[in-house]
């Protein structure tokens, strides 16, 4: 990857481009192709040069660069014709914390109506993730999540889901291969459009050129747009959250099993693997004497072994939500014991963060950090 990092870029934006607490002001560039950028700069002087709108997207999604000024090969009236109607960012950093316990850390982000999202960078010692969020708040009501406490607020743009990729670069540069994964704030297949487009964009050749199978797409099991996904972006991988084998207990769990039973869901994703020739990851919120019996193990490996999978073990985080429990390591070890050999591949997720409450299920506003806390950008507001 070869956008540039400016560290000062960061306070000049806080402290210039924006009102005070709120987000930016301008309409954002950045959910936008090169066909979109043609059009939008065709009757200024300068801007009917076919190659014009390739270079500004470019400037914007290759170097990340954030001031029109900055754009030294489009002519000086075109660059200020864009700066008087638009700008490149979509988001503003409000808060940052960082892990004690990892190289974890947590971006807080306001839209330009003050709206709060949060974006999660993730290091281990083979690869660093970013998990992105697609919606303010979420809709689907999973009892264990916390992000669901809020409620829907609203969908994220295509430019707010890639200004948070750009954005933890800038703040905490991220190398030439990253993967992303959706499984930040919301439900990105209620999200459809605009998540694909902001996939469409991060991946573009003339962008930041993230491979699509480097991007995960984490959901909560919405049939019409997993069989979407899999005829229109069959690169793209999918997760699907099981956290339950049996319908009574999903629809206990994942309240929208009730529209898509699990039969119906397998079904979706057996037609996803078939199309896309690659396997799916099942993610499975392990919950303490809810789902995580010696038979609740038997009834995940009968489901799982009727498609190539991987199963995900997610040992709960703690929300502040009562009634859920984490089970013991030994206990999340005696499930994957059983689990594998019976099943494809058993992975157990550990969760990166909890410190600062940026683990899965974990994202919600406000932003409280338990770790070390640091502000993003100085004249940022704090959450
Ligand atoms: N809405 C999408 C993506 C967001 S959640 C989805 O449901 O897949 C990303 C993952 O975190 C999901 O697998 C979800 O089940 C899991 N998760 C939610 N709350 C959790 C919690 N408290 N502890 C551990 N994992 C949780």
């Amino acid at each position: 990857m070869q956008i540039s990092t400016r560290p000062s870029d960061t306070q000049d934006t806080a402290a210039g481009g924006h009102a005070a607490g709120s987000g930016p002001v301008h309409p954002s560039l950045l959910g936008a192709f090169s066909s979109d950028l043609s059009a939008y700069i065709a009757d200024i002087p300068g801007g009917d040069r076919p190659y014009r709108a390739r270079q500004l997207f470019h400037w914007m999604h290759a170097r990340g660069e954030r001031e029109f000024a900055a754009m030294t090969n489009l002519p000086e009236p075109l660059r200020a014709a864009l700066a008087e109607r638009w700008q490149v960012e979509a988001l503003r950093p409000v808060d940052e914390a960082r892990s004690g316990e990892t190289a974890t850390r947590k971006f807080a982000f306001a839209g330009g109506d003050g709206a709060r999202l949060e974006a999660v960078r993730i290091e281990t010692r083979h690869r660093v993730t970013v998990c992105l969020s697609s919606q303010v708040g979420c809709g689907f009501g999973c009892g264990f999540c916390r992000t669901a406490q809020m409620g829907f607020v609203r969908h994220l743009t295509a430019a707010e889901i890639v200004d948070q990729v750009h954005w933890v670069h800038r703040l905490a540069p991220l190398p030439r291969r990253f993967n992303l994964v959706f499984m930040g704030m919301g439900e990105p297949l209620a999200n459809y459009d605009q998540v694909i487009r902001a996939t469409d964009l991060l991946s573009h050749p003339e962008g930041l050129a993230v491979s699509p199978r480097r991007i995960t797409v984490s959901t909560v099991g919405l049939v019409p747009e997993i069989l979407r996904l899999a005829k229109e972006r069959p690169r793209v991988r999918l997760a699907v959250s099981l956290t339950a084998a049996d319908d009574a207990l999903r629809n206990r769990l994942i309240p929208v099993n009730r529209r898509y039973p699990l039969a119906q869901l397998l079904a979706a994703v057996q037609q996803h693997v078939r199309i896309t020739g690659r396997r799916v990851t099942f993610e499975y919120v392990l919950l303490a004497g809810v789902n995580d019996s010696e038979e609740d193990a038997r009834r995940l490996a009968r489901l799982a072994n009727q498609v190539p999978c991987k199963l995900n073990l997610i040992p709960y985080n703690p929300t502040g939500l009562s009634g859920w429990v984490r089970p013991s390591a030994d206990q999340v070890e005696r499930f994957a014991r059983y689990l594998y050999p019976r099943t494809y591949a058993v992975t157990i997720r550990q969760s990166q963060g909890k410190d600062i409450f940026a683990a899965c299920g974990q994202l919600a506003q406000p932003v409280e950090p338990r770790g070390r806390r640091a502000r993003a950008g100085a004249g940022a507001a704090g959450a």
